[in-house]
């Protein structure tokens, strides 16, 4: 049996008064012919990264909207997640060697985690390409429906992987991909879904606090809460170009040297690159004991990312690859305006000049970075148009009415 991963529970109404009413009563209508309906998630891990975020708060929300929804994480070693981590670098646009050792690892964990998956779904979600080999060892029994979710961006893949993957990915009934132009070459699917991430408005990462809180908090990771602070939370990842942050801060810097800077990141138990990122970025800050490199095991739990975004003065996020960027969403919820990558999802949510800045290399994140330092009522109007961006569509509520319609266009089939 694959691992069950527990989640507390959650009640729709409580997101009423974020939502309103009108988008309340359209989720309710859209559950109610669903009811009873059985939904597996599977996926590749509980913590890190922002597909386990979204689950945490999906799942809950789909129970409690009357759907039997689980939530299941495959079986993996470092073998398998050492394969699973270079096609994910690969279908981001990576040249990669596709060994048959590595083409036999990826099947041999397919094979056994399609054993174990037990049961029988109206509807089963497979995440990401740790899973996509799932659909063809399971065969035809245990889902009346089976839906591949990618949550990267896939636009320009390095061929030779998406030509293995390929097979693999077609026989799901449905697809769902972040952005259109993600879906690469002739692959089709009888049922193609967009569907971005959102976040969860009432998890402990994204409930409001108070500055005054957030400030405590980050003091105790050695920030000093009266110099200004660029923020930016990401796993340890060269697409998430930590070193690059860091050079645009070094270029403010010279103008402004009480500027700090904290890399937040968090090591997710799929990424095992992780680590020797980690190193290389601590190597580039070098000397500089302004640049403060922190991640989960120092403490940096959910209520401090979301300390760490809300007392920031400016958040980027200046990925050269990115997915969505769920991050991104987070920092514009808390009404910070965002210095992001002109990449993958960043421009759905970052709009150039109204939630924030898009931006190409070091030096154009550092000049905007630096605009933002010196005009906080500017930054602060943008803020505000960030978060109504965010309500509008970017909440996990919304998330939910997405995943209904499509249960409810595939019912019909
Ligand atoms: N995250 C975190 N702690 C960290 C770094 C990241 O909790 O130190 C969370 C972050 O807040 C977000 C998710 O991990 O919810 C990352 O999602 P995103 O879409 O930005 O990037 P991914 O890691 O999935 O590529």
């Amino acid at each position: 049996m694959l691992q069950q991963i527990n989640v507390e529970e959650k009640r729709l109404e409580d997101y009423r008064s974020i939502i309103g009413d009108s988008k309340m009563e359209e989720i309710l209508a859209l559950a109610a012919p669903l009811k009873g309906a059985k939904v597996l998630h599977v996926n590749a891990t509980a913590f890190g990264g922002g597909v386990s975020e979204i689950l945490y708060a999906l799942v809950p929300l789909m129970r409690d909207v009357g759907l039997d929804a689980e939530w299941q994480i495959l079986h993996g070693e470092d073998e398998f997640f050492n394969v699973t981590k270079s096609f994910h670098n690969a279908l981001q646009g990576a040249e990669i060697s596709l060994t048959e050792e590595a083409k036999e690892i990826f099947n041999r964990y397919g094979r056994l985690n399609a054993e174990a998956l037990e049961g029988d779904y109206d509807f089963v979600l497979m995440h990401d390409p740790q899973t996509a080999a799932i659909r063809h060892y399971h065969g035809h029994e245990g889902g009346k429906h089976w839906i591949w979710r990618c949550h990267i961006d896939t636009s320009t893949p390095y061929p030779e992987v998406w030509n293995f993957l390929q097979p693999y990915l077609e026989i799901y009934d449905a697809g769902i991909f972040t952005l259109e132009q993600y879906v690469y070459g002739d692959l089709e699917f009888p049922v193609l879904a967009l569907i971005t991430p959102t976040i969860d408005p009432l998890s402990p990462k994204n409930r409001p606090q108070t500055l005054q809180e957030s400030r405590e908090i980050i003091r105790r990771f050695g920030i000093d809460t009266n110099r200004p602070l660029l923020v930016q939370v990401s796993r340890f990842d060269p697409w998430k170009d930590p070193l690059g942050v860091t050079d645009a801060y070094r270029m403010i810097k010279v103008q402004m040297p009480e500027l700090q800077l904290a890399l937040v990141g968090s090591m997710a138990s799929d990424d095992p690159e992780g680590w020797d990122y980690y190193e290389r970025t601590i190597r580039h800050a070098g000397e500089d004991y302004d640049v403060h490199i922190l991640h989960n095991l120092h403490g940096v739990g959910n209520v401090e990312v979301n300390a760490f975004q809300n007392a920031a003065d400016v958040v980027i996020q200046k990925s050269t690859r990115e997915g969505f960027g769920m991050v991104v969403t987070e920092a514009l919820w808390k009404g910070k305006p965002v210095i992001g990558g002109n990449v993958g999802g960043i421009p759905l949510q970052v709009i150039d000049g109204k939630t924030g800045y898009l931006v190409d290399n070091p030096l154009m994140c550092a000049e905007r970075c630096y605009h933002l330092l010196q005009h906080p009522e500017e930054s602060k109007a943008m803020g505000q148009a960030a978060q109504e961006h965010v309500r509008d569509n970017f909440l996990i509520t919304e998330h939910l009415k997405n995943y209904l319609k499509l249960f409810t266009k595939l019912s019909a089939f």
